[in-house]
């Protein structure tokens, strides 16, 4: 009779985890004041005082520049749009080449590209999966003008070394924090360590107003720069009297006063949500990282990590099946989540694929269909997206990371000892797995 529930045994856990449902009554409420106000955006896509937003924008920017301790917060209407807004801002142009993560959702990377400029990929810490600094120093040229960082997971980037190179070879650092909120770094918040921090509100993220992001700097060019794209930046230049017309290509990545006061509610909530969700990964770190094949994560020393994925090592020589066999096993004794039902048991084997890999790299097909941006009169380098360009990202990907999002509240320690009763299930009961194994 087998045992595991692959095999036609009995799950774990039937009773589906509860679903991270953060929005309440006191997102009701001040939705409904919006409302009543009959103004739901305020933007004028011209020079005037309308330029900047409504109240509702305009508080939630001071709120957030408040608590980040940052000089200028502007609010966009996603991470995307904000990660635009900083490219552009920066100067990038046509031919340059911008370091970035293959690890990360793949508008890290497309932000570069949007400008024109050339994405190389460097390859990702083995112990935190965020940019190695060493890897990015070899990918550096004289094309080189800007390193797009991701806290990866929630775990800010190697501050140190990675500011360090950027300040001696004058490069500019975006960091995509969009899933660090609230994650420290020594003294600092998440975000702030960057010439510019970009934050998401999407329905994913620890804290949302359903979409939206936020962008901050401590310098006040940049910031006017990102105000200006984020809206209509053309058409507002010339009154306004801006001088430097570069990328002054506007868009419209505008926050609705909706989403702002939503987003305001959502930041006090923050802390709160933060120490449960971190709370529930210690617990479960402990407890996991007593599997032999299993290597809790490391959280980078003077940081705090904020778990948007928990992620963990799956060793397949220790444990004598291979990562996927054995995930896949232990989803098979585990509920999905609510409101998150189609997605089924919230466990992945690695993360994304890594960015290079997939085909708009390949092929190196992005505007229009000979090769535009990555290759061109405009660009003197090569680039490479070979297969194998960044060893450790592929192997953690395709070998050993696995991730899950159970830990987020209104889970309890009790929910997470259903989590740990799986694996253990798995774990003692490998043999089954291997026998199938050889079966195949
Ligand atoms: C979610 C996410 C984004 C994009 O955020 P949106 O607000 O959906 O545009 C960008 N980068 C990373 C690392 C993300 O996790």
């Amino acid at each position: 009779m087998s045992k595991l529930a692959i095999n036609g045994g009995p799950k774990v856990r039937e009773k589906l985890f509860p679903a991270y449902k953060v929005i309440g009554e006191e997102e009701k409420e001040a939705v409904a004041k919006v409302l009543d106000t009959g103004m739901l955006s305020r933007y004028l896509g011209c020079w005037h005082d309308d330029f900047y937003g409504g109240e509702q924008v305009r508080a939630l920017e001071k709120e957030w520049a408040e608590y980040y301790g940052v000089k200028h917060a502007i609010a966009v209407n996603s991470c995307t749009s904000g990660l635009y807004c900083a490219v552009g801002a920066a100067g990038i142009e046509m031919g340059d080449e911008v370091i970035v993560s293959p690890y990360t959702m793949s508008a890290s990377a497309t932000a570069a590209l949007v400008y024109n400029a050339v994405p190389v990929f460097a390859d990702i810490e083995e112990d935190y999966y965020c940019l190695d600094a060493d890897s990015i120093e070899e990918r550096i040229t004289e094309r080189t003008r800007a390193i797009i960082v991701v806290d990866i997971f929630g775990l800010p980037y190697d501050v140190d070394k990675i500011n360090a190179l950027a300040a001696k070879h004058n490069l500019i650092v975006i960091e995509d924090c969009a899933q660090a909120p609230g994650a420290r770094c020594k003294d600092r918040f998440a975000g702030t360590w960057g010439d510019v921090g970009v934050y998401s509100l999407n329905y994913h993220k620890h804290i949302h107003s359903g979409e939206g992001g936020v962008v901050v700097t401590d310098d006040d060019d940049l910031a006017e720069n990102m105000r200006l794209i984020r809206n209509h930046a053309e058409s507002v230049v010339g009154a306004k009297g801006t001088k430097s017309l570069v990328n002054m290509i506007g868009f419209n990545y505008r926050m609705t006063e909706i989403e702002a006061t939503i987003a305001r509610c959502q930041l006090k909530k923050l802390d709160k949500l933060l120490k449960k969700r971190q709370d529930n990964c210690k617990y479960l770190s402990n407890k996991l990282g007593e599997i032999p094949a299993i290597v809790a994560p490391k959280v980078r020393p003077d940081c705090t990590h904020s778990y948007y994925k928990h992620s963990f090592k799956f060793k397949a020589d220790i444990a004598g099946v291979d990562r996927n066999s054995f995930i896949d096993a232990v989803k098979a004794e585990l509920p999905a989540t609510e409101l998150r039902e189609i997605e089924g048991v919230l466990i992945g084997c690695g993360y994304v694929k890594p960015i290079y890999l997939e085909p708009m790299y390949q092929q190196q097909i992005a505007y229009g269909s000979n090769g535009f941006t990555f290759v061109g009169p405009h660009y003197n380098g090569k680039v490479n997206y070979s297969r194998g360009i960044c060893p450790v990202v592929e192997r953690m990907h395709f070998e050993e990371l696995f991730c899950h999002e159970m830990m987020r509240p209104p889970t309890t320690h009790k929910d997470m000892d259903d989590l740990v009763n799986a694996f253990y299930k798995v774990w003692e009961h490998r043999e089954e797995l291997k026998a199938a194994e050889v079966s195949r």
